[in-house]
Formats: C-alpha cells, structure tokens, sequence
C-alpha cells in the first residue's frame, strides 16, 4: 500500500490545521496493520458537521462520541454510553481527534494494536451547536432574558435573538466569520449542541468537570421534547445504524474475510 503523494484528488480541506491535529491520532497507529483510515482524505463530502457515535468493543466496551469541528473529528469515549435520560451524567473521556473518513468506519482493529477489538457505527448524523441554550449559559446580562422568554414559549426568537446576540460577540476579523466557533466553547469547557441522529436527537450538552484532569467531562440529554426519562437507548437499540449487524456479526464477518484472505 501506497500513501498519496498529495490531497488534491481529494480536493476538499487544507491539510495544514487538520494534519497537525491529527498527529496524536497516526502516531498512536500502525497502518500497515489496522484498516482505520489514515486520514488523508477530506470529508465524506456531507454538507454539514457530522455527528457518529461508534460503539467499540476494545479492552472494555465503550461509546465513542465524535464531531466535526474545523476538518477533524473532536472524540469522546463515554464508558456507559449515552443517555436520553436527562438525569444520566455519563462520563466522556476526551481522545484525540480523528480524521473525517473515521465516522464511517465500522470493523475490526487487530488485537495487540491500539484500540484492538470491534467498531460499529452505532449513531450517525449530524450536529449544530445549540445557539440558544449557549447564549442561555454565557451569564450576565443575557442570563434572564432569553429564560423569560422561553417560558413565555417565543422558542424561535429566543434562537434569533441568540444568534444576533453571539454574531454581534464575535471579534469580526472578516466579513465571513462564523458567528459561533464551537472550538471556543469546547476551550471554555461548555458545548450545548443539537443533534439530528437516528437514535439520539434534541440538544445536549458537554461539561468539563472541574478538579478532575482536563480530559474528564460530563456527556448530559438536555430537558427537551427528545428527551426520554428512564429509558435505556444503548439497550434498545444495540445495532449498527449502518449495516444493521451487532458486534458480533461484525466480528464474525471480518474474521471470515481475515480466513479468505490467507
Ligand atoms: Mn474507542
């Protein structure tokens, strides 16, 4: 196997930001052995920011949540899964980024090597940062208005009146500057984000707990109309939102395919 000698076929990102945050990601892999990608290539071509949450069946069996943000993929490994129970703080583990093409990755990682097991593509969509929740928790001033108003039931102009009010924050440094940089609240330690999966829906939340090493945070369902008190999600709907195969379908393929090939 060949690695490209450029990007241009892909033609899709600049490799610069991207490359360098995918550095941890290649170093931790050998490629000649795993199938994961390599992260050469650019998006799979979605118009908007992926939202994946593969299921990974490694030394213990844990959730990876992944978005994309600015070319790569922010990654998460949250243990027990996540909850549409609002009650439910699951614990997520901040990894490292991963390349775009990962978020339809769905197979085996040999044993020995890093993440070794099973990987299903357990949720798949996408995001959008949840822009009147955020301007709901910045404080301040803008702390009791947008409250007021939600409970008044102006929904939608609470979400305008939030946009206006954070493209209005934003430092301006060109007329196309995004209103809202969801890195910025990921460096604040607080993402209210929207999901648009086929298992998870309505907005979330991603807290980064204090006192507790910089990688632990809290993954949270918002109280929302998507939200399901006491329901167990990972439970009811164990399979790939891909191939409809469980874990061990996809183990029992890819070692099929493995006997094949020798
Ligand atoms: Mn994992």
């Amino acid at each position: 196997m060949t690695a490209p000698a450029d990007d241009t076929a892909a033609g899709v990102q600049a490799p610069g930001p991207a490359a360098e945050a995918l550095a941890e990601y290649r170093r931790r892999r050998d490629f000649t052995r795993t199938d994961e990608p390599p992260g050469t290539g650019g998006s799979a071509a979605a118009d908007r920011p992926v939202f994946v949450v593969q299921k990974h069946d490694a030394s213990s069996l844990h959730y990876d949540l992944r978005l994309e943000m600015n070319g790569v993929l922010k990654s998460w490994a949250v243990p027990k899964g996540p909850s549409l129970d609002p009650a439910d703080k699951r614990l997520a583990v901040h990894v490292e980024d991963h390349p775009l093409e990962y978020a339809t990755f769905e197979g085996s990682i040999p044993e020995g090597e890093y993440g070794g097991g099973t990987v299903m593509v357990w949720d798949f969509g996408w995001w959008e940062p949840d822009l009147a929740w955020l301007a709901e928790s910045k404080g301040g001033k803008s702390k009791g208005k947008p409250a007021r108003a939600r409970e008044a039931g102006g929904g939608a102009e609470v979400a305008a009146e939030a946009a206006a009010e954070l493209a209005a924050a934003a430092d301006g440094t060109g007329a196309v500057a995004p209103a809202f940089d969801p890195e910025d609240a990921l460096a604040a330690g607080d993402l209210k984000f929207i999901v648009h999966g086929q298992k998870l829906t309505g907005s979330w939340a991603l807290v980064q707990m204090k006192g507790r090493g910089e990688k632990n945070w809290l993954l949270l369902k918002h109280r929302d109309g998507a939200a399901r008190p006491g329901s167990n999600i990972t439970g009811e709907a164990p399979d790939s939102v891909a191939t409809g195969r469980s874990l061990e379908q996809i183990a029992a393929d890819e070692q099929i395919a493995a006997d094949e090939a020798t």
